[in-house]
């Protein structure tokens, strides 16, 4: 028996249990202190009423013998599938039933689709990344070559000339750096696949946070997307999901990909297959389905009342990034993302290496944030907060960045005495520099989880 070995190849993943271990530590040593945490992305309120209610209810279902439910349909219930149908009409994209598969989160699904793929294909994946992105295609054996996000390209890397890739992963909104694609820019990536046979990985996990109509919330609002991009979708940010666990993916039938002769003669029909079937035919063989009463409650996110209390929701963590927002114009700190995307991605202030800032932060004013280093080499120098905390955390973490940054005024200069030519100038009046102050002990209650 041999292990699949390229599992030694994914690098243990210390971001966020480095990140627990110094809070902890800190927590304990400091038990007076109040943690403020803006750093993992999960949501801090409930499910919307109208959810919880579509819930019990299918709770109930189970009950009875007539409206009980066992196993699903693998691909979804039809009932969610056509208001998800419906959801992209809205957005003048057509979608047919059967392009939509239900999944338990766009984490697996993205994981997932890996299986359809050769192990020789160049994957091309922007730095920083998602995580996800990068670990499966190393569990899978499969090369990855990285596209630069800085600062100077907006962090939306277009195709560069003289890069081949086949596999390409797109996150807009991004994850970790809040930027978003314009349609121009998805075009360019549109082209370079249908010129290049490759296909798009569209991770639009956050696009229920675009806000402006300008920007696309979906890469099949550009043309010829259909015949190359896999689009995954998350109810976990959007709507509450991420305990309850439900996405959708949408692997268009116009997406065909040609086989290579030695499986023409494996008896493959035609040399052309559609990656829809494919799908479907490793959904139906390795996954069984999202639970019915889940899917009752992703059915709830979707109808008028539905739409109207995650739009509250929704508002309410864009509330929040604009507070950050506001805060870091204040101080002078620059940032990106925070105004689509529930991500504000700063430029750590003097300097400061991510994990650097990062201590600093959590010994001068208790607030926890992601180290930009974590998401790769690009990285290094800039630091996530996110706006999922709520809303009283947030202006309390802001107030105390604004102390901790808020440059120190420029001393008065006392009245010139009367000049006198022979004495050395006088020295320039000292660089405003930042104040560094500790939180009063007194203001600090419980650490909060
Ligand atoms: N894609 C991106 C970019 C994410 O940031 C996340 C979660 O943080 C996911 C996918 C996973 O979402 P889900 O909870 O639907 O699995």
């Amino acid at each position: 028996m041999r292990i699949n070995e390229n599992y030694l190849n994914v690098k243990e993943s210390y971001l966020f249990s480095e990140i627990a271990r110094k809070v902890n530590d800190y927590a304990e040593k400091n038990p007076d202190k109040k943690i403020i945490r803006m750093g993992i992305g999960d949501v801090t309120l409930p499910l919307p009423p109208v959810v919880i209610d579509a819930l019990h209810k299918a709770v109930d279902d189970m009950a009875a013998k007539e409206t009980f439910h066992g196993y699903g349909p693998e691909q979804g219930y039809d009932f969610l599938r056509e208001k998800i149908v419906a959801y992209y009409k809205e957005n003048t994209i057509r979608i047919d039933i059967n392009e939509v598969f239900i999944s338990d989160g766009a984490k697996s699904d993205v994981g997932n689709i890996t299986d359809l793929f050769d192990k020789d294909n160049v994957v091309l994946v922007p730095d920083p990344v998602y995580p996800v992105y990068v670990d499966t295609n190393i569990m899978n054996g499969r090369k990855i070559e990285y596209m630069q996000a800085k600062a100077s390209n907006g962090f939306c890397p277009l195709p560069e000339p003289g890069v081949k890739a086949d596999i390409i992963y797109l996150c807009s909104p991004n994850n970790p750096t809040g930027a978003v694609y314009t349609s121009e820019q998805l075009k360019a990536w549109v082209d370079y696949a249908l010129k290049n046979d490759a296909i798009i990985l569209f991770d639009a996990a956050y696009e229920a946070f675009i806000g402006d109509e300008k920007l696309p919330r979906s890469i099949y609002e550009i043309d010829g997307a259909k015949r190359c991009a896999i689009e995954f979708c998350s109810l976990s940010k959007t709507a509450g999901f991420t305990g309850t666990r439900c996405g959708y993916t949408i692997v268009p039938k116009d997406l065909k990909v040609e086989v290579t002769k030695l499986k023409k003669l494996l008896k493959v029909d035609s040399n052309v297959v559609e990656l829809n079937k494919l799908w479907l035919r490793r959904q139906t063989t390795k996954f069984n389905g999202v639970s019915y009463i889940i899917q009752r409650g992703a059915e709830a996110v979707f109808t008028p009342e539905g739409r109207a209390q995650i739009k509250e929701n929704i508002d309410y963590y864009k509330q929040n990034a604009k507070i950050i927002a506001e805060t870091l114009d204040e101080v002078g700190i620059k940032y990106f993302g925070g105004e689509n995307s529930p991500y504000i991605w700063l430029e750590c202030p003097g300097s400061m290496r991510s994990w650097e800032f990062f201590d600093y932060l959590l010994e001068s004013i208790n607030v926890v944030g992601t180290p930009g280093a974590g998401f790769g080499a690009n990285g290094e120098g800039y630091f996530r907060l996110t706006a999922f905390s709520d809303k009283d955390s947030t202006i309390e973490a802001m107030e105390r960045f604004k102390k901790l940054f808020t440059p120190v005024p420029e001393p008065e200069i006392p009245e010139e005495p009367e000049a006198d030519e022979t004495a050395e100038p006088a020295d320039e009046a000292p660089e405003a520099e930042l104040v560094i102050e500790e939180p009063e002990a007194s203001e600090t209650p419980e650490a909060e989880e």
